[in-house]
């Protein structure tokens, strides 16, 4: 499939991430279906869009017209054949847990044979969740951080039998997402971002737990010597 081609993008899980995902999805124009197993959790997913879409606005980022147009792109819904059958790409944000996602995408197979299929998996490999899937060439790893629709990276990441053509069009996805994509080659544990990352604040607890120095002081470093946008502790306690 050609970027071109794709006009609906499914979002499965309404939660932190999903609603997120399905909001950047519909703010580049693509019609969306939002996924999720209870209508309280669709319910609160829509008011999270609606809420960031209306700060869009108030901050001058977006006309009030292309923020209507925007929520009415995206779509709810409890029924997952609903949701995937007539998508080009489908994207997973639901619980880290490797059986749901596992779950999920063998009963994709038998409602959609044509999707993109990428999850937004944090710490599972891909090849691990895609094992599941009979399509395992055009299952790939898309993992944007929160929240979504300010984070301008998202990580494609390639599993075991992920071919190029479908990294490709996962690149040129989240190119017309409005964001820069950066290819992971190999499913390693925590991708890149993360990768980075675990050590970086694995570092920073034990100098606190040793009583070496404080978190102000890691805080303060990472900021102003390091020019990180957030402290170590702070973005801690922004992720949970
Ligand atoms: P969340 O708990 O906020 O949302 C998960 C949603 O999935 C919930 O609304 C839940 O009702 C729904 N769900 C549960 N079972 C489902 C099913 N069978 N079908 C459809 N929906 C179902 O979780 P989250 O923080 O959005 O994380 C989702 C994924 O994104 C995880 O894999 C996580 O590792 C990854 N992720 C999270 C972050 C983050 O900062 N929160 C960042 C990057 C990636």
């Amino acid at each position: 499939m050609r970027i071109e081609e794709v006009s609906k993008v499914a979002v499965l899980g309404a939660g932190t991430m999903g609603h997120g995902i399905a909001e950047v999805a519909a703010l580049a124009g693509y019609q969306v279906s939002l996924y999720d197993v209870e209508q309280k959790f669709l319910d609160s997913g829509l008011q999270k869009i609606r809420w960031s879409l209306s700060k869009l606005e108030e901050k001058g980022n977006l006309p009030h017209q292309r923020a209507e147009e925007t929520f009415a792109r995206v779509k709810p819904t409890l029924s997952l054949d609903q949701a995937v059958s007539d998508a080009d790409v489908v994207i997973e944000a639901v619980p880290e847990d490797p059986e749901l996602k596992k779950k999920i995408f063998s009963q994709i197979d038998k409602i959609n044979r044509r999707a993109l299929l990428a999850s937004n998996t944090s710490t599972i490999p891909i090849s691990e969740i895609s094992s599941a899937s009979n399509r395992k060439e055009n299952f790939v790893g898309l993992h944007f951080f929160n929240p979504p629709v300010l984070m301008p990276l998202v990580e494609v990441v390639r599993g075991g039998k992920t071919d190029d053509s479908t990294i490709s069009l996962a690149r040129d996805l989240v190119r017309k997402f409005g964001k820069q994509a950066v290819i992971c080659n190999k499913d390693v544990p925590g991708f890149i971002v993360n990768r980075i990352l675990g050590p970086l604040m694995n570092e920073a607890a034990w100098m606190v737990a040793r009583n070496k120095t404080t978190v102000e002081a890691v805080d303060s470093c990472a900021i102003f010597k390091a020019g990180l946008p957030m402290g170590v502790f702070e973005l801690a306690d922004y992720s949970g």
